[in-house]
């Protein structure tokens, strides 16, 4: 209990309960006039030197009056964040909570249940199990399913993979390979990587031209693996990606991981809740037949953070995969119907997410969740229609669950980029909203995710007037954009000296005006590979991470028995396994390449790149370049 009146004398953390209440009223007053008013900036940012001087660490050995802890509060703590509630937040996945979803927090915090065990919170246990029960409906899984709220998509998308290995697999095995498509969300890659899969059993696979998995894709990768040896463990799909919204084509991945024995798992953490609509759940249609899903109540089910939840289709895979009864927990057994979600997860002490959850449901009812997430479909769409009939705004991607990408029109790309991202930061500074920004294929892009129920149509027109109208800015000096494959570990000066000779990698296009210096550290950092004719480079699917350039010789790039590309001297090949996609993974190979005739190539590792990149910006403009060209080439061939 937190501060219990019952026995004052003696307890220094004791208040009675009139004081309770008179700091609790005080609290909620407080609070209320903290909320967002229009005049709030969407987004005040502030250096570590300024928070340091206004939040000094110290901790005084005597107590301060409510009041001026409030006051500091509202001061210097909550004015220096992003609101998330702003009717102008579109930015990245806005998180809007609701008055009663707060308290239902609040509650659980007074409280204090353990919801460990049955035996010791079999109330707030019913309650979880409830609205898992609300989910399950939604996404049409069978009252056989089972899940348990955790503290976000995260966590979700790690306890989903932890389970599918448990139950396909047991221990970890070399053999067990991964597939996500290259829109998935980071958590992926980071559960992938804690649970200790190594950079060759995770396949990255392009998505097409509507950023989607492709079914065919998937199934020829699969293949490659089975006939490899190897064991196909576990496919990521995407209920509504975190980028543009798309959600990969369920019915279809589902018969694909069916018929080759992989679990199926669709991250459905931000777009999941749009299952409550006709739209969204025909949107989603086949997402019931995922052997696991994620969802995030603290995004599209207007939660405060931290709620995310997972359900597993084959309910009692979920506590095969995390029970575990140590002497000291043997009180706690369940028996017939109990459920002790501490057997779900990886959390033991846990307290109550599902009290928010069901407070906000029921106080509203269903019915106000279901508009609410209506009303953002409406307004994405409008979004896109608004910039459909703008001349200055060029469509990235249309509407889907939410999320439009759109950007300012622009004579070639790096000068998008950079126009672009000035925008983005112009209309932060206005304070009246936020949008983020993201890459597509390549390509610079806006982000308008449309999500609070604060928003209203004019929000959305007021971003959109921004972008189309705002005075260009002088691009002489335009904003840098940063790159995410700055952090590609750097083992290449572990390599060997070559034997390549500096006149040949000095007539590679890509590396030219070069200075003599940073053309002998190409040439140091490379490794000469001679492939005799008919000799295979890479294979399609496969996983190695080098960058190809060709020295002497022609290599051909096939896919399935159908050549797709010649390489001669100068040019190179490998670009997009080279480049990071998270947590040290790349993408599969997308083609086989075999030598036409005998051929020497320089071979640059990820590290070798990422050092050279990292010294040369041009480099990196240059392989982008191919990179969103062969982009092109490829998704019109998935
Ligand atoms: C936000 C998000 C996640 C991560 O969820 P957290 O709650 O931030 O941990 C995972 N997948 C998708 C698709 C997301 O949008």
């Amino acid at each position: 209990m937190t501060g219990s009146p019952f026995n004052p004398e003696g307890d220094p953390l004791a208040l009675d309960r009139e004081t309770m209440r008179a700091l609790g009223h005080a609290t909620v007053d407080a609070v209320v006039d903290m909320l967002v008013d229009p005049s709030t900036p969407c987004l005040r940012r502030a250096t570590p030197e300024e928070m340091a001087e206004r939040l000094p660490g110290d901790l005084p050995e005597s107590g301060a009056p409510l009041e001026d802890l409030l006051g500091i509060l509202r001061q210097d703590v909550f004015p220096f964040m992003s609101r998330l509630d702003h009717p102008g937040y579109f930015a990245f996945i806005p998180a809007c909570g609701t008055f009663p979803s707060a308290l239902g927090d609040f509650i659980g915090a007074v409280l204090n249940p353990y919801v460990g065990s049955w035996m010791e919170a079999a109330g707030p246990t019913r309650l979880e199990l409830v609205v898992l029960d609300w989910f399950k409906e939604w996404i049409g899984y069978p009252p056989s399913a089972a899940g348990i709220l955790v503290s976000g998509g995260s966590a979700a998308n790690m306890t989903a993979l932890a389970c599918a290995r448990e139950s396909l697999m047991g221990s970890m095995s070399d053999d067990a390979v991964l597939y996500v498509g290259d829109q998935a969300h980071s958590s992926l890659a980071r559960a992938a990587r804690l649970l200790g899969f190594r950079p060759e059993q995770v396949r990255v696979l392009l998505t097409d031209e509507r950023q989607k998995l492709s079914p065919a894709h998937l199934a020829a990768a699969i293949d490659a693996d089975v006939a490899a040896g190897r064991r196909p463990l576990f496919v990521a799909a995407a209920g509504g990606s975190t980028n543009t919204g798309a959600v990969d084509p369920l019915p279809e991945l589902a018969q694909v991981c069916h018929d080759r024995g992989a679990w199926l798992h669709v991250d459905g953490a931000y777009g999941g809740f749009a299952a409550l609509t006709d739209r969204g759940r025909r949107a989603l249609a086949g997402i019931e037949l995922a052997d696991s899903v994620t969802l995030d109540p603290h995004k599209w089910l207007y939660q405060p953070m931290e709620c995310g939840s997972v359900l597993v289709r084959d309910g009692h895979l979920l506590r095969r995969a995390f029970e575990i009864a140590p002497d000291y927990l043997k009180d706690s057994v369940v028996e017939g119907g109990e459920v002790n979600f501490a057997d779900r997860g990886l959390q033991l002490s846990r307290g109550s997410r599902a009290l928010k959850v069901w407070m906000s449901l029921r106080f509203f009812g269903a019915t106000a969740f279901r508009e609410a997430v209506d009303r953002s479909l409406d307004l994405a769409l409008l979004a896109e229609e608004h910039v459909r009939s703008r001349p200055e705004l060029e469509l990235m991607s249309p509407a889907s669950l939410g999320i439009i990408a759109f950007r300012r029109r622009a004579e070639d790309e790096p000068t998008a980029a950079a126009v672009n991202a000035r925008l983005v930061a112009e209309f932060e500074r206005t304070g009246r909203g936020l949008v983020s920004s993201t890459r597509l294929h390549g390509r610079y892009a806006v982000r308008l995710c449309a999500m609070n129920h604060t928003s209203a149509a004019e929000h959305v027109r007021e971003v959109l007037d921004f972008f189309a109208t705002a005075a260009l800015p002088d691009q002489r000096v335009a904003a840098e954009v940063p790159s995410r494959d700055a952090t590609i570990d750097r083992e290449a000066w572990l390599r060997e000296r070559s034997s390549v000779d500096l006149a040949a990698v000095a007539d590679v296009p890509l590396f030219a005006d070069l200075e003599p210096t940073a053309l002998e550290r190409v040439v140091e950092l490379g490794r000469q590979v001679l492939v005799p004719e008919g000799g295979t480079v890479v294979r399609r699917w496969e996983t190695s991470r080098d960058l190809y350039v060709v020295l002497a010789g022609a290599v051909v790039a096939t896919r399935g028995d159908r050549p797709v590309a010649r390489f001669g001297p100068g040019t190179h090949f490998g670009e997009f396994a080279a480049l990071d996609w998270g947590a040290g993974y790349g993408y599969a190979r997308q083609a086989t390449v075999t030598a036409e005739e005998p051929s020497r190539l320089l071979a640059l590792s990820p590290g070798a790149l990422a050092e050279l990149i990292g010294a040369r910006p041009e480099l990196d403009r240059r392989l982008r370049s191919v990179v969103r060209e062969r982009l092109a080439d490829a998704e019109a061939d998935a």
